[in-house]
Order: C-alpha cells, then sequence, then structure tokens
C-alpha cells in the first residue's frame, strides 16, 4: 500500500528532522486509509545519530489517542542524519508494527532531503511509494 502525504507535512517532518540534528529523528504519520493527515513527532529515547527507540510508555499513550480518536498509525517516520534513506539492518529487525509503513528521511544532501518508504516485513525491506500532493 502507497501513501500519500500533503507538501506541508514534508516539510513538517523535514524541519523537525533538521531541528533534532545531529540525532536521528522519529515520529508519526497518523491518518485513515493510506492517506497521512498530520506528523506527530516523538522524541528518540536514545538520542543517538546513528539510530531511535521511542519510549514504551509515549508508545501507548500514542496508541491509546489514536484509538480515541479512530485514527490509524499509518507511518513511523525517522531520520538518517547522514546516511542513505534505506532502512539499516537495525531498521529491519525493530520493525515492530508490520502493518505501519516506515518512512526514512535521509539529510545526507542537507539541500536536498529525501524521503523513500518501506513495508519490512519479518525483516524485509518492500520500497512503496511515497506520493506528494500539493
Ligand atoms: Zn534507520
Amino acid at each position: 500500500m502507497d501513501i500519500t502525504l500533503s507538501g506541508d507535512l514534508f516539510e513538517r517532518m523535514i524541519s523537525h528532522a533538521r531541528s533534532v540534528l545531529p540525532q536521528e529523528a522519529c515520529g508519526f504519520l497518523i491518518g485513515t486509509g493510506s492517506h497521512a493527515s498530520r506528523f506527530q513527532a516523538m522524541a528518540n529515547s536514545l538520542a543517538s545519530a546513528t539510530a531511535y527507540e521511542i519510549d514504551p510508555a509515549l508508545l501507548a499513550a500514542a496508541f491509546r489517542s489514536l484509538r480515541e480518536t479512530g485514527e490509524e498509525l499509518i507511518g513511523i517516520v525517522h531520520s538518517h542524519p547522514s546516511g542513505p534513506a534505506e532502512p539499516s539492518e537495525r531498521d529491519r529487525r525493530q520493525a515492530f508494527y508490520p502493518q505501519a509503513a516506515h518512512l526514512i528521511i535521509s539529510l545526507a544532501d542537507p539541500e536536498r532531503p529525501q524521503v523513500r518508504g518501506y513495508r519490512i516485513i519479518d525483516g524485509e525491506a518492500y520500497e512503496i511509494e511515497c506520493r506528494i500532493v500539493i
């Protein structure tokens, strides 16, 4: 399943990723079906430049609020401050929510941030299309 998001949402994800440099950023794309309507930045509890983790308590709270609003977790977003927009081995091993897409923002070229999306199932990554609509 591909993902559709607005240019505005795209900019928000990029600016969040830039704001936490040199650490990896992470957050959720939330919406319904394949259409993302908002981005929720989450703290990287590892505070690392090469890995991310979302605190389990924050994760549980985020899922609770989604149940209340009836929205869905469409994608888990994280950034690679200096690497390519491709899942690392750790990303593939730690993809605990196969129903959600994984979006990776590469800031390796600061002028041209890149976003690519994947489904990660049983440690295998399959690229999907991320459509940006203006
Ligand atoms: Zn990664």
